[in-house]
């Protein structure tokens, strides 16, 4: 095989000349993965798509992502790089940094970080000693992994102390303070990744600032509904902000580090301030040369949620998730806290009698794509999730409304109430049911053939 260096080959080449020169050598020289993409972009187009951490990625921010602008080795920061040759970079960066600062109205935001992940991992060891206390969400509750669960770095290296949910699933802020009085951590996380209720940031800081500790916002699943302002916002209660771009932004998968009014406090050697202990623990502690395509990605993103068309998007998004979840318990459903406020809609299938893998599992059968997910307080010594997530990103999105909200209960509430088998190989769903399911969700997904991101 032949590789063709079109890449290069002429002096005037438009990036369209590039990238359809990329998309025909792909097809040339590796048909096995251009097939792959072309089936994969067909699953999507034509499966309801609920994980409530997925989005669509708008073509102009999927582009950004493919620019040769990715080729740059640009270690350091706009204007104190190591390399020579960043001039276009540096002012890639600074646009993402001054969207970024303009969209959550921050002081101070860093747009380098490889994920959200790596973001707490940056924050916490910017703030904190190794073996220093924090407290964070347990993990059977909706706690992020990088939130002080064993099995990470975070319950690893700092002693993680956790607060769990009510009995009716609320987070108990009472227990979060008697917790913070008892184990003075040095630093609080507030955030979750199951959690279809508010947070209450405000009071969370009261508590933060009883006992001395930094107060740490992660907002990776509602960033969005947080830039819309259709949830209350952490920018001035946290002091520090860290989200995802890849679930309520539509940007690349990466991750974001904010500050509002303490991105200028002192920090314990009262000699730099927050923010600039942030900046060095990214860059040179944790990570090497940024991503600058990736940072290009996240620019464009930003800039999109200012429009109109995102504004609708994120109120839809809303809307839907009431409109599920009110649908779902009217069909005999159990929902979590009985509703939503955001996106998520939790079902808890213990009354059922069928555990969330297998409902995952009999949902994709169907082209219903869902994850499975602990209903907390219900089994915390079991590793059997008796629930289902579910998310309205993607379909409001795609444009759907209430109606097809109504529908996509309907037809969740028909396969779980017609499937059989009781592990991961034996769980199918009735053939007649099944093929049925299949049509509407095809009938649905054509009905809205062009995302409306
Ligand atoms: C999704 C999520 C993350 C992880 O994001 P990655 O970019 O995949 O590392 C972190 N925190 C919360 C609360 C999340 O929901």
């Amino acid at each position: 095989m032949r590789v063709k260096f079109n890449y290069w080959s002429t002096n005037d080449h438009t990036l369209i000349d590039l990238l359809a020169n990329g998309l025909d050598d792909l097809k040339e020289l590796d048909n096995q993965l251009y097939s792959l993409f072309c089936v994969e972009h067909k699953r999507q187009m034509n499966e309801l798509m609920m994980v409530a951490s997925c989005s669509i990625v708008p073509p102009a921010v999927l582009i950004c992502q493919s620019m040769s602008a990715g080729n740059v080795t640009a270690e350091g920061y706009p204007g104190r790089r190591y390399h020579a040759g960043c001039e276009n970079i540096d002012a890639i960066e600074n646009a993402a940094i001054e969207r970024a600062k303009q969209v959550f109205h921050a002081q101070y935001a860093n747009v380098q970080p490889h994920s959200a992940s790596s973001a707490n991992q940056i924050v916490l060891f910017s703030l904190l000693n190794p073996g220093d206390t924090i407290l964070g969400m347990d993990l059977p509750s909706g706690g992020h992994l990088s939130h002080g669960a064993k099995i990470s770095y975070s319950g690893t290296c700092f002693n993680a102390v956790s607060y769990s949910l009510s009995e009716d699933f609320l987070i108990d802020y009472d227990q979060v303070e008697s917790l913070a009085i008892k184990h003075r951590p040095k630093l609080i996380i507030c955030g979750t990744t199951a959690y279809p209720r508010q947070v209450d940031f405000k009071r969370f800081r009261e508590i933060a600032d009883k006992v001395g500790a930094y107060l740490l916002a992660d907002i990776s699943h509602i960033a969005g509904l947080v830039i819309a302002g259709l949830h209350p916002s952490p920018i001035d209660y946290a002091h520090v902000i860290t989200t995802c771009t890849h679930k309520q932004i539509f940007g690349p998968r990466g991750g974001l580090i904010l500050s509002g009014k303490d991105a200028g406090m002192l920090l314990h050697d009262k000699k730099k301030s927050l923010a600039e202990h942030i900046q060095r623990a990214v860059f040179p502690f944790f990570q090497g040369a940024p991503i600058p395509n990736m940072i290009a990605a996240k620019a464009m993103a930003l800039q999109l949620t200012q429009t109109e068309n995102y504004k609708t998007t994120m109120y839809r998004i809303l809307d839907n998730s009431r409109v599920l979840g009110a649908a779902l318990m009217s069909l005999g459903f159990d929902i979590i806290t009985g509703g939503t406020d955001t996106h998520i809609v939790l079902i808890d299938l213990t009354r059922n009698g069928i555990s969330g893998n297998l409902a995952e599992r009999a949902l994709e059968q169907c082209g219903i794509i869902v994850n499975k997910n602990n209903v907390p307080n219900r089994n915390s010594k079991s590793t059997i999730s008796m629930g289902i997530r579910l998310g309205t990103n993607s379909l409001a999105q795609r444009g759907f409304g209430q109606i097809e909200m109504m529908c996509c209960a309907e037809i969740i509430s028909k396969v779980i109430g017609n499937m059989t088998g009781d592990t991961w190989d034996t769980v199918a769903v009735n053939d007649s049911i099944r093929k049925n399911v299949r049509e509407q969700v095809g009938e649905l997904c054509n009905r809205f053939p062009i995302f409306n991101y």
